[in-house]
């Protein structure tokens, strides 16, 4: 036997001899207010963690209710994960009812926030959330959700300090993929026309993804959908879509489908799809993960928007 295969053979006895990788007897405890979190959570989490959510796939979190049942569930998670900027203005009660001490990360933590309405289009309505809010939908931009990921990797960590090593690794490869997703995003966004990139939404859930891929979102309904949109809202998008020569209107899983279907009806701009903005799918569903959401958005986007 060669020296070389000498020592490859002491190395894998030494291999066999050394205890298996720390395992946490039981999975750490994470649960997430929504369903973008709980895939964030367990893309970093891996096997270490058992993830649930509050608001699941197709829901909507503006308008969440926490049930008691609710209150329990987080009051097992040793950690929350949240959005923050106002996306979840029933999290603190639910914490508190729940009697919760399990530390709250704040996933959008450092994110620079985009402030609602920026366009102005909603300067002449008194919607409590048309002005100056901050948009909580950072998660559309994917630069932004890099930021997510640090913050909860730094979260399980602190939590479960034996996952480190899981921890960072897990998180470095999915933000390789994310870089690769936000490059594929731009790629598809740069082979629209540049007159054909704007389209309709329901709710202006799509602000940082506007700024990050320069597709041009004009949305009914403000960054909540708490309120309806008025008749007034509606008008004024239609005479835009007019005016503007908006090729697509798009519905979303969250939101009302008769509204985009009502617009698209009056102004013979086509039906582009829909489009996931606050939820994902359930695991049959066009948009079961982040990655999967994010890659159908520009999908449907690029197809009605081709020339
Ligand atoms: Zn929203």
């Amino acid at each position: 036997m060669s020296f070389a295969r000498t020592i490859l053979a002491a190395l894998a006895l030494l291999a066999a001899a050394a205890p298996a990788p720390a395992q946490p007897a039981e999975p750490l405890k994470v649960m997430a207010s929504f369903s973008i979190l709980a895939d964030f959570t367990r893309a970093v989490g891996g096997a270490r963690v058992a993830v649930d959510q509050l608001v699941g796939p197709d829901a909507d979190a503006h308008v969440f209710t926490p049930a008691p049942a609710d209150a329990k569930r987080v009051a097992a998670a040793r950690l929350v994960v949240v959005n923050g900027l106002g996306f979840e203005g029933w999290l603190d009660r639910l914490v508190r009812t729940a009697g919760s001490k399990a530390p709250v990360v704040v996933a959008s933590r450092g994110v620079t926030p985009r402030r609602a309405a920026s366009d102005g289009h909603r300067h002449d309505h008194g919607h409590k959330h048309g002005h100056g809010d901050a948009d909580p939908h950072a998660w559309q931009s994917v630069a932004n959700a890099k930021v997510y990921v640090a913050n909860i990797r730094d979260a399980l960590i602190k939590a479960d300090p034996d996952g480190r090593g899981a921890y960072e690794a897990n998180a470095q490869a999915y933000l390789a993929e994310l870089d690769a997703l936000d490059r594929a995003l731009k790629d598809a966004a740069g082979r629209i026309a540049p007159e054909r990139r704007k389209v309709i939404a329901t709710h202006d859930a799509f602000g940082y993804f506007a700024d990050a891929y320069g597709i041009q979102f004009i949305a009914p309904v403000g960054v909540s959908t708490e309120q309806e949109a008025s008749a007034r809202d509606v008008a004024r998008i239609i005479t835009q879509i007019r005016r503007d020569k908006v090729p697509a209107v798009f519905m979303e899983n969250i939101s009302d489908p008769r509204l985009a279907r009502r617009i698209a009806d009056e102004t013979g701009a086509k039906i582009g799809g829909t489009l996931y903005s606050d939820a994902l799918t359930g695991a049959d569903g066009p948009a079961p993960t982040y990655l999967a959401m994010m890659r159908h958005n520009m999908r449907v986007l690029t197809e009605a928007l081709a020339d």
